[in-house]
């Protein structure tokens, strides 16, 4: 490539390299400082779905074309990655994420995948031991079907193994907390403690707090654990590192479930690693709004969130709502009562008219607004209440997004597309384990569960679909979702043709859900989600072809590179790079 540059008149060739080419030219004006080569590239642009090659320059796409065509993009200053005939796709963007939790809990017990009360017992026992200093032993990641019938935890199998210390282990969905007869002692919690609003302090038949603290009762310990400044700080840079490497480019944090830091210092943490160059995963933030009512102080702190960061690396001033909780302890809220307990039917955590109002008053002021809501009745009320928002205020494409969406009634699930509100789904949820198929399944019976996680019938009647995980509700590697999102199938490949699966999605909606679709549900389809020029240059290059291998082999891919704005953040040893030779 050297020698053809040198080939060009010298007029031309000072204007390639000063930019002041005459417009019409065919050659490029601009040269790049990277360029992705020898590559499979699927862009996610449906003018231009595959091709060879990428030229970029600075943290923007010059070009994305045939070798030939990238090829001319090239000087000596070129950095080149030979991509050895691999998968290149746009980075991906978690669309539901908790990445303070998430990082915090890389620094504590890890319990996912614990398949038994003993097995949750020795791998508390053998934290504590390795950390005798830790005045908390605090873990997460636990799941209800350990318990079996009685789905629920119980705090006598922790003081089986740790009696000298508070131990407070969240539950892998955050809405149920598992503690130890010390950690309430702590927190003051005794048979006379009333229940909290929005929360339940799990009894035994004789009134006893039995160790279970549901939704909001959670505060009741978890307020009383603290990281200072730095821990917090150590544990983000541990999970930016797990996000890149996973092929994560941007996250798009929801409120906190736990309060483990306000929102305000969440951000300035953020904005720390941005100013110190340490921030290598875009993030768009969005702010917790509690019940019963939004405040005139709730709506000034989203909107100066929103006017102090709105960069493409840090932005904010999106809010979030819980409307319900989740079906495996009844507190999603549905329209008709609970298949295993007639007596339940949920809750919601707002009136209904605080809640329409509070959006409205949202939308009005152009806040991007996300409502958690699992139960048919909860997602009913977001829906209307975005759909009363827009006429009141006569606001358009504000995307508001409804997240989980596990069970809706056949008439709601049209009025996505015809609304204009965005389905953010993780498709990992809807994995038929045990979890799902007996717990869940019991408790929403067979009607309900025959439209749960309705992905392609929300896409066929034309609502745009965001994929994410809810990490740390599950693991962050999106190829988990992807795999589950094309088979709902078990690991091991189970049900057969999987769970429901006329809701399966094809393998390019999938890829779409985390890349264009995400970006759209953010607000950033113009910059990011396809590999296109103009854009901004985050891509990932996979260790497999997902258009060749099995579905069942989805989950196995590894990223081997990862870029962010033209900067590789993180590269496998397996990858091996070239430079401009
Ligand atoms: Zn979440």
């Amino acid at each position: 490539m050297r020698q053809r540059i040198a080939m060009l008149p010298v007029a031309q060739l000072v204007a390639v390299l000063c930019g002041l080419a005459p417009a019409g030219l065919t050659a490029p004006t601009a040269k790049a400082t990277v360029i992705v080569t020898n590559a499979r590239v699927y862009t996610v642009n449906a003018k231009r779905p595959w091709a060879d090659a990428v030229a970029i320059g600075g943290d923007r796409i010059l070009a994305v074309g045939s070798r030939e065509a990238i090829d001319a993009f090239r000087n000596e200053n070129t950095r080149v990655i030979d991509a050895h005939g691999r998968l290149v796709l746009p980075g991906f963007t978690d669309s539901h994420f908790h990445l303070i939790e998430g990082s915090r809990a890389l620094t504590q017990v890890d319990l996912n995948g614990t398949a038994s009360i003993t097995e949750v017992q020795q791998r508390v026992k053998k934290f504590a031991a390795a950390h005798p200093d830790a005045s908390w032993i605090t873990g997460r990641g636990w799941s209800y079907d350990i318990f079996g019938e009685a789905a629920l935890p119980d705090k006598k199998y922790l003081d089986e193994v740790v009696t000298d210390r508070p131990v407070y282990l969240v539950g892998y969905d955050g809405h149920t907390s598992w503690v130890n007869s010390k950690a309430m002692a702590v927190a003051g919690i005794t048979r006379d403690t009333p229940d909290p609003p929005n929360g339940w302090i799990v009894r035994d038949a004789k009134g006893e707090p039995s160790g279970a603290l549901k939704e909001d009762a959670d505060d009741l310990v978890g307020s009383r654990v603290h990281a200072t400044r730095e821990e917090q700080l150590a544990a983000l840079r541990l999970g930016l590192r797990q996000a890149n490497q996973a092929g994560l480019v941007r996250v798009i944090c929801l409120g906190n479930s736990i309060p483990l830091v306000d929102d305000g210092s969440n951000l300035e943490l953020y904005d720390e690693l941005l100013r110190k160059g340490e921030l290598t995963l875009r993030l768009y933030v969005s702010s917790y709004e509690g019940p019963p009512t939004l405040t005139k102080d709730e709506i000034a702190a989203v909107v100066q969130a929103k006017q102090t960061y709105h960069g493409d690396w840090l932005a904010a001033g999106a809010a979030k709502f819980y409307l319900d909780g989740v079906i495996e302890s009844h507190t999603a809220a549905m329209l008709t009562p609970y298949s295993d307990d007639p007596k339940q039917l949920g809750s919601l955590r707002w009136d209904e008219g605080e809640y329409k109002r509070a959006v409205a008053e949202l939308d009005r002021r152009g806040i991007q607004v996300f409502t958690h809501a699992i139960g048919d009745r909860a997602v009913r009320l977001a829906l209307d209440a975005y759909e009363a928002a827009a006429r009141t205020n006569d606001t358009h494409d504000m995307r508001h997004r409804i997240e989980h969406i596990e069970t809706i009634t056949a008439q709601d699930i049209p009025r996505f597309g015809k609304l204009g509100v965005i389905a953010s789904y993780q498709p990992l949820h809807a994995e038929p384990n045990d979890d799902t198929l007996k717990v869940w399944a019991r408790n929403a019976g067979p009607d309900r569960a025959s439209r749960g996680w309705t992905w392609q019938s929300v896409a066929r009647t034309g609502g745009r679909l965001a994929f994410g995980s809810d990490w740390p509700v599950v693991t962050l590697s999106p190829w988990y979702g992807v795999q589950n999102a094309v088979t709902r199938q078990t690991l091991d490949g189970k049900p057969e043709g999987g769970w429901l699966p006329q809701e399966r999605v094809s393998l390019e909606q999938a890829i779409e859900g985390y890349t264009l679709g995400a970006a759209f549900s953010g607000h950033r389809e113009t910059t990011e989600g396809s590999l296109e020029e103009g854009k901004l240059a985050d891509l990932i290059v996979l260790d497999q072809d997902l258009f060749k291998v099995a579905p069942s082999a989805i989950h196995k891919t590894k990223v081997l590179l990862t870029m962010v704005g033209g900067k590789v953040v993180y590269q496998s040893p397996e990858m091996a790079v070239g430079s401009a030779q």
